[in-house]
C-alpha cells in the first residue's frame, strides 16, 4: 500500500494506472476507521482495480462549537486497517495541501443541504460538497462508495455527481451495525458504558417507526411514534425524527421507497442513524 499525502503526487501515480487500462475506486473517510468503513473499502476492492481510501478531517464540514479539534485521529491504526483490506493507496492529505491560503471557490449542496442535518449543521453539506468534489477531481475515480449511515449525505452526493457532471459511479452501501443494532460510528468512542447504552433509544425508534409504517402506512404517525420513543428515553437529547424520500429528503412519494431519520446528543456526542422501509412493508404505501 502507498501512503500519499500530497494531492499532485496522487495524480502521478493514478495516472500511471489509468494508462494501463485500470479502474480506480474511491472511498473518502475521516480516519478512525471501524468495520463499517471497512465495508466500504471491501465493496470498492471488489467493483474495481485499484482502490484509494482518503483519510482527511474536513475542517470544512465542521461547524462552530462542533469537535473538529477533538474528533478521534488514528493515522497508524487507519493505515493498519486499510493494509488489512488490500488498499492501493490510502491519501492522508494536509489541511494546507487541501486548502492552500487564498482558496475561496465552494461547492455549495442546495436546498437539500439545509433540511434535517443541514438544518442542525449549517454550512456542513457545503463543506462536504467542496471536499468530495475536491477529492473526485484529484482522483478521477470511476466509483466512489459511501455509506447509507450519512443517508442525507449520500443524497447530497448523488446529486453533486448529476449536478457537476461527474462521470462517477455513485455506490451506496448498508449501515454496519453492532449486534444489538447501534449503527457503527467514528464519535461512538466519546460515549461512557451508560451513554453507549442509551444510544440504542435511536436504532430502537426506528424499528419502532418501521413497525408502525408497517402497520399504518400512515407517515404522521410513523414520525409521531418516533419521536415520542426518543422523547421519552433516558439521556438523549433529540435533535429530529423525520419520514422522507430518501433521495430528495423531501415529503416522501405516496408509493415508492421511504426513509426514516433519527439524529440525537446523547451526552454532548450527536448521533444520526436512518432505516430504508419498502413501500411494500407499508400498509398504505
Ligand atoms: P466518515 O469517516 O464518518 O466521514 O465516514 C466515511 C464513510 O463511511 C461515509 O460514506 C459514511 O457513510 C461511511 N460509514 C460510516 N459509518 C458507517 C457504518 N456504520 N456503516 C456503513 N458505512 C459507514
Amino acid at each position: 500500500m502507498r501512503v500519499v499525502r500530497r494531492s499532485d503526487e496522487l495524480r502521478l501515480l493514478l495516472e500511471e494506472r489509468r494508462r494501463k487500462g485500470l479502474t480506480v475506486g474511491l472511498v473518502p473517510t475521516m480516519g478512525a476507521l471501524h468495520a463499517g468503513h471497512l465495508s466500504l473499502v471491501r465493496r470498492a476492492r471488489h467493483l474495481s482495480d485499484v482502490v484509494v481510501v482518503s483519510v482527511f478531517v474536513n475542517p470544512k464540514q465542521f461547524g462552530e462549537g462542533e469537535d473538529f479539534e477533538h474528533y478521534p485521529r488514528d493515522s497508524e491504526g487507519d493505515l493498519e486497517l486499510l493494509r488489512g483490506e488490500r488498499t492501493d493507496i490510502a491519501f492522508l492529505p494536509s489541511v494546507e495541501n487541501m486548502y492552500p491560503p487564498g482558496a475561496t471557490v465552494e461547492v455549495t449542496a442546495g436546498p437539500i443541504g439545509d433540511v434535517y442535518e443541514g438544518a442542525d449543521r449549517p454550512g456542513h453539506f457545503n463543506g462536504v460538497c467542496t471536499v468530495v468534489a475536491k477529492l473526485f477531481n484529484i482522483v478521477e475515480p470511476d466509483l466512489a462508495v459511501f455509506g447509507q449511515k450519512d443517508a442525507q449525505q449520500a443524497a447530497v452526493m448523488k446529486r453533486l455527481v448529476k449536478d457537476l457532471d461527474f462521470a462517477i459511479d455513485l455506490v451506496v452501501a448498508p449501515i454496519v451495525r453492532e449486534s444489538d443494532g447501534l449503527a457503527l460510528s467514528s464519535r461512538n468512542v466519546y460515549l461512557t458504558a451508560e451513554q453507549r447504552n442509551q444510544a440504542l433509544a435511536l436504532s430502537r425508534s426506528l424499528e419502532l417507526g418501521r413497525d408502525a409504517y408497517t402497520q399504518s402506512g400512515d407517515c404522521q404517525l410513523t414520525e409521531k411514534t418516533m419521536l415520542q420513543y426518543l422523547q421519552d428515553a433516558e439521556g438523549v437529547d433529540v435533535s429530529y425524527a423525520g419520514v422522507v424520500d430518501p433521495d430528495s429528503f423531501d415529503a416522501p412519494q405516496p408509493s415508492g421507497r421511504i426513509l426514516l431519520i433519527v439524529a440525537g446528543r446523547v451526552g454532548k456526542t450527536r448521533l444520526i442513524d436512518n432505516l430504508v422501509v419498502e413501500a411494500a412493508d407499508g400498509g398504505g404505501g
